[in-house]
């Protein structure tokens, strides 16, 4: 069966909840397609305005973070079952910038993950290589290191339904992008390690977006590339362009 083409946006630290609605309310149209699965993954006070906001449209809502233990004494954290209850349907897991600022390793990643089909939720699980490992030759090497501690425990059936972004380190707000060669190159690269940790069909079915200076002029050609299902989007997102991305 074919993969549906998933575009989401990650609006990092941006919006203000007013801010986050008006928005939403710009992109509505643009947004429109049958054929792509739209997601705007949001800052946590964003959440339940958004989720009211894109009532009756294709768009669906993401976190871009969550905590792995259930409720309790984690002052500032939010549990999955928190985000599903609010109507959250998709959550980032491992982006670059929570590993690096926030010191997140594939440990505390992997308990998200398995805690956030736990809550029904769907894992953007993102993984990517610095500047520094790309030219040491090691890209590949990372990424899979990456993605067999993340996924410890996850079924096949699980991974099925889920989502991998691989974004770049070094491309990520730059402006660099990486080229169709390398983004396919990579994603297809997770796709063989899926296939190799689960079986061919968990590989096939597995969406893979690629992220990383993602713009209405570069989205097609990326998201054409067999291995390559859609795309994160940071910057891009918060502009009318998010609806020319998705309807590349
Ligand atoms: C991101 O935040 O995941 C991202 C890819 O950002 P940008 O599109 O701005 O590079």
């Amino acid at each position: 069966m074919a993969r549906k083409t998933i575009v989401a946006g990650n609006w990092k630290m941006n919006m203000t909840p007013s801010q986050a609605v008006k928005l939403c309310e710009e992109l509505k149209d643009l947004v429109k397609s049958d054929t792509v699965d739209v997601v705007y993954c949001v800052p946590a006070i964003d959440i339940i305005p958004v989720v009211e906001a894109v009532k009756g449209t294709n768009v669906k809502v993401g976190a871009e973070n969550m905590y792995y233990e259930e409720k309790g004494a984690y002052t500032g954290e939010i549990s999955a079952e928190m985000l599903k209850d609010a109507g959250v349907e998709y959550v980032i897991i491992g982006h670059s910038e929570r590993r690096d600022y926030f010191k997140e390793c594939d440990c505390m990643l992997n308990k998200k993950v398995k805690k956030a089909f736990e809550a029904g939720l769907t894992p953007i699980l993102c993984c990517g290589e610095s500047l520094e490992q790309r030219e040491m030759n090691v890209t590949m090497d990372w990424i899979r290191l990456q993605i067999k501690s993340d996924l410890v425990g996850v079924t096949a059936d699980q991974v099925k339904s889920m989502v991998i972004a691989y974004e770049p380190i070094w491309a990520i707000g730059t402006g660099k992008t990486a080229t169709t060669e390398q983004a396919q190159e990579v994603c297809k690269g997770i796709r063989d390690c899926i296939a190799e940790m689960y079986d061919a069909a968990t590989a096939e079915a597995v969406r893979i977006q690629y992220g990383g200076s993602v713009n209405a002029s570069n989205a097609a050609e990326l998201f054409g590339q067999p291995d390559i299902d859609g795309g994160l989007v940071g910057g891009a997102s918060l502009k009318a362009d998010f609806g020319k991305i998705v309807n590349f």
